[in-house]
């Protein structure tokens, strides 16, 4: 994990290139416990990292990637683009600044059977290509000691889907971030998408693409097929 001396290194050598005055530091996070709690998901794969996405940096860039596609990144349409396309990385991004432990960590103490979360929508970038991938997430697990509020879970999508991702990836970090945070019996998860850099480009197929992840007590048959046909029911 990056320590505070090598975070404040990056910023001065990002904060060098520019005029001092420019320099708009959008994401700031101190939040140095919950860079220390975040080390603690083993499999967490990104690591956590406070990050200064520099606007200013991101709108000259996007003026070039103008000028390159063959634009004018001066007239009228396309004045404000940078702007808005620095905007938007910001927020298409903010998942790597949310911690799942923090997300997860008000729980209530209430076991009951198995907890199943159908359809929650997601948006996320693929990293190949920088283009969105989308569609839903389906959360089961088994509660050991505690459950957690659907927003909760709401929110974790978001934790890992805003951010450049492969489905896969995203898939196994939610399932590891419940797994290690609720310690619940069992995790599965599974996502569905469709990819916009299949669908616009390549093969252009518009499949739906399906991942899931078992931990615990889903990989026995009965458990998982319970889980399913509960995604199949219309409640
Ligand atoms: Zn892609």
């Amino acid at each position: 994990m990056q320590s505070l001396q090598d975070d404040v290194r990056l910023d001065d050598k990002s904060r060098s290139g520019l005029e001092s005055n420019s320099l708009i530091i959008d994401f700031v996070v101190a939040d140095r416990v919950s860079a220390a709690l975040i080390s603690d998901i083993t499999q967490f794969n990104a690591s956590w990292r406070v990050r200064a996405m520099n606007k200013e940096r991101m709108r000259q860039i996007t003026r070039e990637l103008l000028e390159v596609i063959g634009e004018n990144p001066k007239r009228e349409g396309l004045k404000d683009t940078p702007r808005r396309v620095a905007d938007m990385y910001a927020e298409l991004t903010e998942g790597y600044l949310m911690n799942p432990k923090e997300i997860l960590a008000r729980e209530w103490s209430e076991v009951t059977g198995m907890v199943v979360a159908k359809d929650i929508g997601f948006f996320s970038l693929c990293e190949h290509h920088l283009l969105p991938f989308h569609g839903k997430v389906h959360i089961g697990y088994i509660p050991s000691r505690a459950v957690v509020g659907l927003s909760k879970l709401v929110r974790l999508v978001d934790c890992f889907s805003k951010r450049l991702q492969l489905q896969e990836r995203m898939t196994k970090q939610i399932a590891d971030a419940l797994n290690e945070t609720l310690h619940p019996y069992g995790v599965v998860v599974v996502v569905q998408a469709r990819h916009l850099c299949m669908e616009m480009r390549g093969v252009k197929s518009g499949a739906n693409i399906v991942t899931s992840e078992i931990r615990g007590q889903f990989k026995k048959f009965e458990t998982r097929n319970e889980f399913f046909e509960m995604l199949r029911k219309d409640v």
